[in-house]
């Protein structure tokens, strides 16, 4: 018996918890000669090994040695950033911690281990930051300029930042105070990606239709849209796009160190 074997690697597959998987026997060749040729993909999914929560700061200064790439996640409070940051880590209660009284105004880093698939004995170790929600009703001035001061600081001073993931409600239609926020981002040439949470709670049309027309109003102001995805935390829609993004983005950095 003769098997031909296509190995492909789809980073697109929405696929779950699975780095090997058949996804289709396209064709049946004359079985009854037994000869078999097999598509397979392979998907490389990057492994979290370990997500700990580290430390809360309260400026940028405080923070943990810039040594590792860092990832930010920022959004309107209770646009589903906790959901977000567990889903991603396979962790139902990581992120809850860093919204324990005292901690929601701090910069809050998680240490992350993972391996680009399940097999690989090679380790990367990256931070998370949960960053302090906007868009809270009841705050005032004072506290809000408090929080538009640290954030502005640690976005364009924390040296190893790579990327702020920028949640958006996928539910709503544009909102001027998420891009008013972007605006920012791209005035201080940060760059950024956006995820629209939520989708499942939405008829997939409308998700879409939201998301169109928050492109449209970025394209006023900035020169490049960014990339986004549409993510559900209860589906775990998005987690393979995001983590083969970020995957990507740890490689790029270790290049970087190697040839300062
Ligand atoms: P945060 O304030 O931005 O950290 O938001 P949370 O993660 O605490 O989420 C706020 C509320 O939205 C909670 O009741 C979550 O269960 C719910 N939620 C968050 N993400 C999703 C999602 O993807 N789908 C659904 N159906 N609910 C979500």
């Amino acid at each position: 018996m003769r098997v031909h074997i296509h190995c492909l690697k789809d980073s697109f597959l929405e696929l779950y918890e699975y780095h090997l998987t058949i996804l289709s026997l396209l064709f049946l060749k004359s079985v009854q000669s037994l000869e078999l040729e097999l598509l397979v993909y392979i998907a490389i999914i990057m492994h979290i090994k370990k997500a700990r929560y580290l430390i809360s700061s309260p400026s940028y200064e405080k923070c943990p040695a810039s040594d590792k790439p860092e990832y930010a996640f920022i959004g309107r409070s209770n646009v589903g950033k906790s959901s977000l940051i567990n889903m991603l880590c396979n962790n139902e209660k990581l992120a809850k911690t860093s919204n324990a009284p005292g901690k929601t105004q701090m910069i809050n880093h998680f240490e992350i281990i993972s391996v680009s698939n399940a097999g690989d004995t090679k380790e990367t170790k990256w931070y998370l930051v949960d960053l302090p929600g906007y868009g809270f009703a009841k705050i005032s001035k004072s506290s809000r300029r408090r929080w538009e001061q640290m954030i502005e600081n640690y976005l364009r001073k924390r040296t190893n930042l790579v990327n702020v993931f920028v949640l958006i409600d996928a539910r709503h239609s544009p909102q001027k105070l998420d891009l008013d926020f972007i605006k920012h981002l791209g005035l201080w040439e940060i760059p950024f990606t956006l995820l629209f949470t939520k989708a499942d709670k939405e008829k997939q049309d409308v998700v879409s239709k939201n998301v169109k027309l928050f492109l449209e109003d970025l394209r006023q102001t900035q020169q490049f849209l960014p990339q986004h995805f549409v993510t559900s935390s209860v589906k775990k829609l998005g987690r393979n796009k995001i983590l083969d993004l970020i995957q990507e983005m740890n490689d790029d950095w270790v290049w970087e160190m190697k040839l300062k």
